[in-house]
């Protein structure tokens, strides 16, 4: 498989450490709130990549973090914690507002098909870890203690890494948020490792070391997981793109300070998703929810089909618009699949074909909008029923659209609606019910019934105006636009 790979800035191929295996860490959630859908771009994205990974033979060991210490509002070591001000906000302790969004998070996980990892660690249950790597880099003078903190010395490495084909505008955010210069760092770069002397009084969670007691920084959590579950070589490391930078420079940092050689080759990085005037954000307070989203009538799974339709390294940006076209086409796949009959024989050459065609988009740098076009093109394809389900089905094992079975509810509805006693049944062809439409088309019907053809007639020719079909099915009818 080619994949971008930011830290060469070039689509290059997935090259393991072990054959046909991918050690694979993700910069998990931190919880101190709802995931926005933002946030929840990342975690599609990356599941769809896991999940075809597994379909192109792989076998995967995927680890993620959950951050429910340490990450202060701003990403450069400065600012409130991000979990006390949560704590703070819900009168709540710092551990039941962590259990209560890790929940909410795997909750939002599961509507949206979104697979849990074989590894999640919260970072609060690694501490010793960390305290491990901590004094590592203090024996070998990679860290330095000033001020009651332990940093990190950048200027002790021969590279320090920057994702540098980001806009550096964009990077560099989390540090200039921070008004205020910490000034026991030798280097402005330079990050802390344990924190001693909390910035504040009320401070929750606080454990001994060394160094007194006190809390780790936030990067040290990535490394020490992923070191612990991974191993000493990681293949592929994800995260959304504001990770890039300061977050994973410094995981590369510490972690091969720390082991003493090159720690992951592959860094795979998700554009932002954005709402018309600008970048989504939790610490903002309002923001975009999955369960807004139910509120509102939308499947999840419609979000995970917008998501898809688009390339994971272009930035996204969301308008109930786009989602509403989202919808329509989720909902005119479904009908189309829920047409398909599953009887016959399925023609497997015909099927490794169209797995061999989703597999060469795929291939390349994950291109889901056009892996998606395999399921079209399948639909179209000269071959038997059986067959295209069968394709479909395969293809859903990465995509995770419920395009199955949410097909087979669809065919049970309207086969229920149409044998419902005597009554007569509107069917919108594409799936979606439009209320405006469905009665001209009743009111078309009683006029028949009352033999006023005109009437009928007027009816029909309005209904054509606007592009409407109707076909007489036994006890009612069908519509779809043309
Ligand atoms: P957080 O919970 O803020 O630590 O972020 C969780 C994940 O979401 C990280 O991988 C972030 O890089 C990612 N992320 C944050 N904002 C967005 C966004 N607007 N679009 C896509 N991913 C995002
Ligand atoms: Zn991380």
């Amino acid at each position: 498989m080619y994949l971008y790979n930011s830290a060469t800035h070039k689509k290059e191929e997935l090259k393991t450490h072990t054959p046909n295996h991918v050690e694979m860490y993700t910069c998990g959630p931190t919880v101190y709130h709802f995931a926005h859908i933002g946030n929840l771009r990342s975690y599609i994205m990356e599941d769809v990549l896991e999940k075809y990974l597994r379909f192109a033979g792989y076998s995967v060991n995927r680890v993620m973090n959950i951050t429910d210490v340490g990450h202060l509002t701003s990403d450069a070591d400065e600012g409130e914690d991000k979990m006390l001000k949560g704590a703070k906000r819900e009168h709540k302790s710092v551990m039941e507002i962590a259990q209560f969004y890790t929940d909410a998070f795997f909750a939002d996980c599961k509507k949206l098909n979104i697979k849990r990892p074989d590894i999640v660690q919260p970072a609060t249950g690694l501490i010793d870890d960390y305290i491990k790597i901590i004094t590592k880099l203090l024996d070998t003078g990679y860290a330095y203690l000033a001020g009651g903190n332990v940093y990190f010395d950048t200027s002790k490495l021969a590279r320090y890494y920057i994702f540098n084909d980001h806009n550096e505008e964009d990077l560099a955010v989390g540090v200039r948020e921070g008004v205020e210069e910490d000034t026991n760092k030798k280097n402005r770069n330079d990050f802390v490792l344990w924190f001693t002397k909390s910035k504040f009084e009320d401070q929750a969670l606080k454990w001994d070391s060394p160094w007194g007691v006190g809390y780790p920084g936030w990067h040290i959590e990535c490394s020490g997981i992923s070191m612990k579950f991974n191993g000493e070589y990681l293949d592929l490391h994800c995260g959304g793109v504001d990770n890039a930078f300061p977050h994973h420079t410094n995981e590369i940092a510490q972690s091969e300070s720390y082991l003493g050689h090159a720690w992951c080759p592959h860094w795979c990085h998700v554009a932002h998703l954005n709402t018309s005037d600008g970048k989504m954000s939790k610490s903002k307070g309002e923001f975009l929810t999955v369960s807004l989203l139910e509120e509102k009538g939308y499947d999840p799974l419609v979000y995970r089909f917008f998501c898809l339709q688009s390339h994971y390294r272009k930035s996204l940006v969301f308008t109930w618009e786009n989602l509403d076209n989202a919808a329509l086409a989720y909902n005119k796949l479904l009908t189309k699949i829920a047409n398909l009959k599953s009887e016959g024989e399925v023609d497997e050459a015909v099927r490794a074909e169209y797995r061999a065609k989703f597999s060469k988009e795929m291939d390349n740098d994950l291109n889901t909008a056009m892996g998606v076009t395999v399921l079209y093109d399948v639909l179209k394809a000269k071959t038997g029923d059986a067959t295209k389900l069968a394709v479909i089905a395969d293809l859903d094992m990465v995509l995770s659209l419920d395009l199955i079975a949410k097909a087979a509810a669809l065919r049970e509805r309207n086969a229920a609606a149409v044998q419902s006693a005597g009554a007569f049944t509107v069917i919108a062809e594409d799936g979606v019910a439009d209320e405006a439409i469905e009665s001209l088309i009743r009111r078309r019907a009683e006029a028949k019934k009352a033999k006023n053809f005109a009437e009928a007639d007027r009816i029909r020719d309005e209904l054509k105006a606007q592009g409407i079909e109707v076909t007489d099915i036994p006890n009612g009818a069908k519509w779809k636009r043309v």
